[in-house]
């Protein structure tokens, strides 16, 4: 089958894990029989330089066209005093919003070979693991194209006050909330939903719309925290949680500090999910943007040191959740595991910052060649 990908590489760090991951996804191809097209786009900073604009209309359209998004990262000093509506970071919310995916999936997932990379002790892991391993494996599903990130906002006429909103409707907050229960629903059956509702009425609306849904999932345990102790739960005891159902903000930042328990913000990807496809395009696949959670990392661009892991991870989500092909995201899933099991690091997810005897520090190029190589059929 031939499918068309929309590429983004983006600026910072983000062309050298966007190669990594297209290699290895041609090397699926090449090994099940399937052909990945690219159609190379521009997007934030360098689309600012050679256009005057973080999202071309261009883009967008063609974005729309493909099969699904796989992007890099977007962002960097140089574009940073720019007036907001023309930040880099504004392609990210024009793309998601115009392909209407509403539903941001992102695991984190703690790999036995990285725990010395975790920053929590063996008790703490231990304590929350029902098998009683130093281990974790949740998933935050974040709202994407909502709440204060899409509300009205602006500056009072004298510039001495600002203001964002925070807005959702039912149905924004149902679609979100389903995502979350189906993905709980071939999981370990538990969702807790974050919010703030003992301040915010957004929160408490988020609760009612929860207690009506729920009642359709009746298998799978619902429960409820608020944000700061949500925050504060997922380094105190991160094995307690499965699913976690979050408004754009929560998800945000729960996410990165989820990313670090991991070993690196390097290793998570992400899936956007939830848009309508286009009746005429030729697959019917479902349209979702994949890209690693984090950002443009300018401190290390150029040297060959980023961890592509979680954008060759995210290029699985997308074999999975856009394509439908399971045994071929599993098989780069486990030859990024063996890649890891052989000793490979790269800088980020060596030991606590010191390399362990029985470590090799790789470069992101040489990372994704490796993982090519562990791929098995
Ligand atoms: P960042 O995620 O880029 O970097 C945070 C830290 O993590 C840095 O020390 C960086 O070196 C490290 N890091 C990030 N990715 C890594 C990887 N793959 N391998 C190894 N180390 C990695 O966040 P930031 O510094 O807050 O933001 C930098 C720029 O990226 C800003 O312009 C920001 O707006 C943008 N940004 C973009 C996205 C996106 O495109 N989705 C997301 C977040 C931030």
């Amino acid at each position: 089958m031939n499918y068309s990908i929309a590429l983004i590489p983006g600026d910072g760090i983000g062309p050298e894990v966007i190669k990594p991951a297209t290699e290895v996804l041609d090397a699926v191809g090449g090994a099940w029989g399937h052909v990945f097209n690219y159609v190379e786009l521009e997007a934030g900073g360098c689309a600012i330089d050679s256009t005057g604009e973080p999202l071309p209309q261009k883009t967008l359209e063609a974005a729309r066209q493909c099969d699904a998004l796989l992007l890099g990262a977007v962002g960097g000093p140089q574009w940073e005093n720019l007036p907001g509506h023309l930040r880099p970071e504004r392609a990210l919310l024009g793309l998601r919003a115009g392909l209407g995916v509403f539903a941001n999936l992102r695991p984190a997932k703690l790999l036995p070979q990285l725990r010395s990379a975790c920053p929590l002790k063996d008790d703490v892991l231990v304590s929350s693991n029902c098998e009683g391993k130093p281990e974790f494996d949740l998933l935050i599903v974040r709202e994407l194209t909502g709440g204060l990130y899409f509300g009205e906002r602006g500056r009072s006429a004298d510039g001495k006050a600002a203001f964002d909103t925070e807005r959702y409707s039912w149905d924004e907050i149902e679609r979100v909330l389903r995502t979350g229960y189906e993905a709980a629903a071939i999981r370990r059956k538990k969702l807790c939903v974050v919010d703030k509702a003992n301040v915010l009425e957004s929160s408490r609306f988020w609760r009612e719309v929860a207690a009506v849904v729920s009642k359709e999932y009746p298998d799978i345990e619902t429960s409820f925290l608020y944000v700061d102790n949500a925050a504060m739960q997922l380094v105190r005891a991160p094995g307690q949680f499965d699913v976690i159902a979050t408004s754009n903000l929560f998800g945000d930042i729960l996410s990165d500090e989820a990313s670090v328990l991991t070993g690196s913000i390097g290793m998570l990807p992400s899936a956007s999910l939830g848009g309508e496809r286009d009746p005429a395009a030729k697959n019917g696949c479902p349209v979702g943007m994949y890209e690693p959670i984090h950002g443009s990392a300018p401190d290390i661009a150029g040297k060959n040191i980023a961890n592509p892991l979680g954008t060759i991870l995210s290029a699985a989500m997308m074999l999975r959740y856009s394509f439908g092909l399971e045994k071929e995201a599993r098989a780069v899933e486990d030859a990024v595991s063996a890649a890891l099991d052989a000793g490979l690091r790269t800088l980020d997810i060596a030991g606590r910052g010191r390399v362990a005897a029985n470590e090799t520090i790789v470069g992101a190029k040489e990372m994704g060649e490796a993982v090519i190589k562990l791929l098995e059929k």
